[in-house]
């Protein structure tokens, strides 16, 4: 029997009484789910929300958590008002510094981020900035980002705002009820077991802050992060403070890893230790204890003090001020930054709001963007780099220790393009690693596997930046290999499932948008798509028997997608899902002469009316069992072997002795970008995202409505017979010496119509090439606009085909 606070059921179970959990139920509600029950195991805010500092940037260069920080930093302005809780916000706005001329470039870019999200981004230089912050002082800085509009907020006053508004809207929470227990009932929903009784649910959130991991494994599952402490001080008064009105901005300083600002009339300093970080409660395994709550630690003043005196280097006038408030409380961070938001792998409807580390400014859109997807299938931003399933299940461990340290210590460290970050590598490797590394490969990271970006021929590394560098043409020259000879990648990296048995191929046509290859030995690209139509995945799908389908996805995909495959199955149907990523190894191999590479190491026919391309089928290639599938992300005459494993080196070897004669050379991933922008190829999660339907991407001829229903068919038929606001074009840009990256503005005049998806040199053309979404009367072929890339315009035009062989006769040949 439950107390009386404690429904029997609720649509949603809530997690979880912080700001992340707070903000759901608020969002939840505004999308029209009240239904929403909120349980906290101690008072609202007893977690890591309390003690938080409550700054809240804007300045943020990922686009899409710009999107999630830039909601709060407009909705908290104006909470009060909306639920009648002070809420504490100070408008104070903020300044980033910059030492280096890099730092000053990405300043730029992130300017451009708010020009298309619209905050205020002004770059401003020393004069400016001792002007705002007149007792600072700035030998070394180059300039500052001013972010004008951003501030600070008093934690608890939003946690308990949006818990109000909740309420308000017709939301349960209850408070000093700790879940003990999850279970999965036969009918689908859950069973959520809180010291005061049962409730029964359609939906649970895990929004358990620094205890995710626990009320994870409630459900039989884990996720990647990890509990650090981190600490600021409160000065006592500074008496300059009292004879100003105006509040100073809140800086943000790599040399001293640190924010500093006003407090009242007083100090506030954060320090982000940039070595030996630590994590809470290291005698229990970095486990919280369930009684703990408003926890605080004894902080490392060893550790902290040279970055303080940094501080006091900057702020002078502080140095002889004593401290009287240190809080070292803990803060979730996970191996690549960004929180959890949306569902959790394998399962239906229990979702993750959880792995913060800047809660505060992202609580309010988090709580937004994952209420949109629980409710309306999808969110209106690309949620890939939030959705916990984009790593897979290697991940919680040491991976996820070394990065989130890395993480941490690298709080206020500028990343440039093409840096490596030391921390949680060589966990995903293959038999080949040491082979191609001996041979120049230069390894990037992606789901913890190692995958080439380039072959380094002299030994060089690459000079990082934003601009060409020396990879330039060393990278040319791969492309030319695949171009006009023949080249050798490995793509290992790729996601492998195994869907077979009498039901397989009925999945898979209820969960694809496109038509599954009829023959056997047919190969077919298609989308996943959500209810309301949106893109939610991608693969190729090669019929290999009657009822045995081989299935590729991305890396980054790997749990995302069978996630897709194995909800999809309908009770009692006899379909197996086997995910055998680690097991097989690829090989591409694509140029005009693979064939000729290929054909002597096999007995199979590879001529073009024996092996068609979109054709795949297992063959005895140099002694070994390989599915040969005549498919590339490339544009040329090729194919992609896959075999086991432990076969990938003897293939390899074989490959590459034949190519020999034709001149054979490895290429990497920026090879690939650079051939797949001059063929106009898509990606998944650039250009194809959950943001976003077939008809918008401009995919329609992978969309087959005539075969019958599956997942998203009647959302694109409204959307097709509806119009569309926006359109994803192709197009070409002035040459420079860098290229669009994503996520630039588009602009018209002054104003920010669209925004850049993708792009990259096109190595064998010549030309700088992108993606981009913008309104459909931009996107006729020869339209122009700019492309706002790091402060500078430049011309774009509308392409109307692809660079390189816009008929595929290449491909066919
Ligand atoms: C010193 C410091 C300064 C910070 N400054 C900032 C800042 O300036 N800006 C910023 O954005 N962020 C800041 N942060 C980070 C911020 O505090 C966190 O990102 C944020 O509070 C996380 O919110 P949450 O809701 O995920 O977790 P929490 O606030 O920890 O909430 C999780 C809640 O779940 C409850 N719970 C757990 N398990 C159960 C269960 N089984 N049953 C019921 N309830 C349960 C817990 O009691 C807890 O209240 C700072 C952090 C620290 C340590």
């Amino acid at each position: 029997m439950n107390d009386k606070s404690i429904p029997a059921s609720a649509r949603v179970v809530i997690v979880g009484g912080g700001v992340m959990g707070a903000g759901l139920a608020y969002h939840l509600a505004e999308e029209g789910w009240s239904d929403v029950l909120l349980v906290e195991k101690g008072e609202l805010t007893s977690g890591s929300t309390w003690h938080a500092a409550g700054q809240c940037p804007s300045f943020i260069a990922d686009y899409n958590m710009a999107k999630i920080h830039d909601y709060g930093v407009k909705l908290y302005p104006r909470l009060e008002e909306l639920t009648g809780q002070y809420v504490s916000w100070h408008g104070c706005g903020g300044i980033r510094f910059a030492y280096q001329p890099a730092e000053v470039e990405w300043f730029h870019r992130v300017a451009g981020v708010g020009k298309l999200i619209g905050f205020e981004c002004e770059i401003i230089d020393p004069d400016k900035i001792r002007q705002l912050v007149p007792y600072a002082n700035i030998d070394g800085v180059l300039a500052g980002a001013w972010t004008i509009t951003d501030g600070h907020v008093d934690p608890a006053g939003v946690c308990n705002a949006m818990a109000r508004g909740a309420r308000q809207m017709g939301a349960n929470i209850v408070t000093h009820n700790r879940v003990l227990d999850i279970k999965a009932r036969p009918s689908g929903e859950w069973e959520v077991v809180t010291e005061q009784g049962t409730v029964i649910a359609e939906h649970v959130v895990n929004a358990a802050g620094c205890y995710a991991r626990q009320v994870s494994q409630m459900v039989g599952t884990d996720i990647p992060m990890i509990n650090m402490k981190h600490t600021y001080l409160v000065t006592d008064t500074v008496p300059e403070f009292l004879q100003r009105d105006e509040e100073m901005p809140v800086i943000r300083d790599p040399y001293p890893s640190s924010y500093y600002r006003q407090e009242q009339k007083s100090a506030l300093i954060g320090i982000y230790e940039m070595a030996n970080s630590e994590e809470c409660w290291t005698h229990r395994g970095g486990w919280p204890e369930w009684k703990s709550e408003n926890e605080l630690f004894d902080p490392d003043f060893d550790n902290l003090a040279p970055f303080i005196e940094r501080v006091m280097e900057r702020i002078p006038m502080w140095s002889e001020l004593g401290i009287k408030r240190v809080v070292c409380g803990a803060i979730p961070h996970t191996p690549d930054s960004n929180p959890f938001l949306g569902p959790a792998a394998g399962l239906r409807n229990f979702w993750h709001c959880n792995g913060a580390s800047i809660g505060i400014a992202a609580g309010a859109g988090s709580g937004k963007y994952l209420a949109q997807w629980m409710v309306h299938g999808d969110a209106d931003i690309n949620m890939a780099g939030v959705d916990p399933r984009r790593f897979s299940g290697f991940a919680p461990g040491d991976y996820t220790k070394a990065k989130s340290h890395e993480d941490y210590e690298h709080m206020y460290k500028l990343h440039l393009p093409g840096e490596e970050r030391p921390a949680g590598r060589k966990l995903r490797t293959t038999p080949l690693y040491d082979v191609l590394e001996a041979k120049g490969a230069v390894f990037t990271e992606v789901n913890g596997w190692e995958r080439a970006k380039w072959y380094s021929l002299d030994g060089r590394e690459e000079e990082i930046g934003f601009r060409h560098n020396n990879t330039f043409d060393v990278v040319a020259e791969e492309c030319r290999a695949v171009r006009e000879r023949v080249g050798l990648m490995e793509l290992s990296t790729f996601a492998k499932y195994e869907v077979c048995g009498p039901d397989a191929g009925k999945l898979l046509e209820r969960i694809s948008a496109n038509r599954m290859p009829t023959r056997v030995g047919g190969v077919t690209l298609t989308h996943y798509l959500a209810g309301n139509g949106r893109i939610n995945g991608e693969s190729t799908v090669t019929r290999l028997d009657e009822d045995v389908y081989y299935v590729l996805s991305g890396a980054t995909s790997e749990e995302r997608d069978l996630s897709i495959l194995r909800l999809g199955v309908e009770p009692g149907e006899d379909v197996s899902i086997t995910n055998i990523t680690d097991d097989w190894g690829v090989l591409v191999v694509a140029g005009p002469k693979a064939r000729e590479t290929l054909q002597p190491l096999t007995e199979s026919d590879l001529s073009n009316e024996s092996f068609r391309w979109l054709s795949g089928m297992e063959i005895s290639l140099a002694g070994v069992t390989v599915r040969a599938l005549r498919v590339n992300y490339v544009g040329e005459l090729g194919w992609e072997l896959h075999c086991r494993m432990d076969d990938l080196p003897s293939v390899y070897q074989a490959v590459w002795e034949a190519g020999q004669e034709y001149g054979i050379a490895h290429f990497g991933t920026y090879a690939m970008n650079s051939l797949r922008m001059e063929k106009a190829y898509k990606g998944w999660t650039t250009e194809l995202t959950n943001e976003i339907t077939m008809v918008e991407a401009d995919i329609q001829r992978f969309f087959r409505e005539d075969k019958g229903e599956f997942c998203g068919r009647q959302a694109t038929l409204a959307a097709q017979a509806g119009g569309i606001e926006q359109k994803l074009v192709y197009f070409e840009v002035d040459k420079g010496d860098n290229d669009v990256v994503g996520g630039e503005p588009v602009l018209v005049n002054d104003k920010a119509v669209g925004v850049t998806t993708s792009g990259g040199y096109g190595h064998h053309t010549g030309r700088s090439l992108g993606f981009a979404y913008v309104p459909p009367q931009f996107s006729q072929p020869d339209s122009q606009f700019d492309v706002l890339l790091f402060g500078q315009r430049r011309v774009a035009t509308v392409l109307s085909e692809p660079v390189w062989d816009p008929q595929n006769n290449r491909l066919r040949a």
